[in-house]
């Protein structure tokens, strides 16, 4: 077993991304419910934690499919504010209020997509805690950036501009998603994910509250065949899953890997 964070088996997010009708995800989060209720422990031999982040339209059905079950629910995103005229937009207290536990922040199809910087993601991860939720605050490196040998240097400003004040291992989790990896197929030497994460672990330990303990997430074209390799890595306690996680069975094969 690799060096990870001191106690706790891994933590297995799944992001869903804009997929899912009522039908289908009731279906997927119920099945991953029954499983989580009689689940096959990691080869660490303990039970993963495992998040299902639908998009938001599903919360609430998600969440009554869950209800009972040790599955968490978690939200893709959410606003800095706490509420306000921000049309279309869904405010931290607004996700907890559904029963959320956590939320993912600065996803990288978020920072490319709709231009979000760091200070942006900061101010989304201090509104997530100030709710009371567990903000996931995503970094990653872009291939240009990886092959101009920029992948620790973005990834360390990164931290630096995207957590709040106030971040600990309670509050905060890190997922490192190499962007040219999400959605892919294509995932990083075992080596290269094992630096950027003692790297993480490093930095987390220097700023925040018990970042020793803080759960470092590897996310990008995690399946279930890679699964057991990408989870004994040292310092990765977890996986943020895309495109594995709208299958149940795949999805609880990489919960059962770590
Ligand atoms: C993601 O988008 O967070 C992700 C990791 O996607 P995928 O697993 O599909 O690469």
């Amino acid at each position: 077993m690799g060096k990870g964070k001191a106690v706790g088996g891994k933590l297995i997010a799944g992001n869903w991304k804009m997929n899912g009708l009522r039908g289908d995800g009731v279906a997927l989060a119920t099945a991953v419910a029954e499983w989580a209720r009689h689940p096959v422990a990691g080869r660490s031999g303990v039970v993963a934690e495992l998040v299902i982040c639908p998009p938001a339209t599903l919360l609430t059905a998600v969440g009554d499919a869950i209800a009972g079950s040790p599955v968490a629910l978690g939200a893709q995103d959410c606003h800095p504010a706490s509420k306000g005229a921000h049309t279309g937009d869904i405010a931290a207290p607004m996700l907890a209020d559904l029963g959320c536990r956590y939320v993912i922040v600065g996803h990288s199809e978020r920072r490319q997509n709709h231009r979000e910087d760091n200070g942006l993601v900061a101010a989304k991860a201090r509104a997530a805690h100030t709710a009371g939720l567990i903000a996931i605050v995503c970094v990653g490196e872009t291939e240009a950036e990886r092959d101009r040998g920029e992948a620790l240097t973005v990834v360390g400003s990164q931290l630096e501009g995207s957590l709040p004040e106030g971040a600990s291992a309670a509050n905060t989790v890190i997922a490192y998603e190499p962007v040219w990896a999400i959605g892919t197929g294509r995932v990083p030497k075992p080596g290269d994910i094992a630096e950027i994460h003692d790297f993480i672990r490093r930095r987390a330990t220097n700023r925040m509250t018990e970042g020793a303990n803080t759960r470092l997430l590897y996310g990008g074209s995690v399946k279930a065949e890679n699964a057991a390799e990408l989870l004994a890595i040292d310092h990765v306690d977890g996986a943020l899953v895309g495109g594995a996680s709208l299958d149940a069975g795949s999805f609880t094969a990489i919960a059962a890997a770590g």
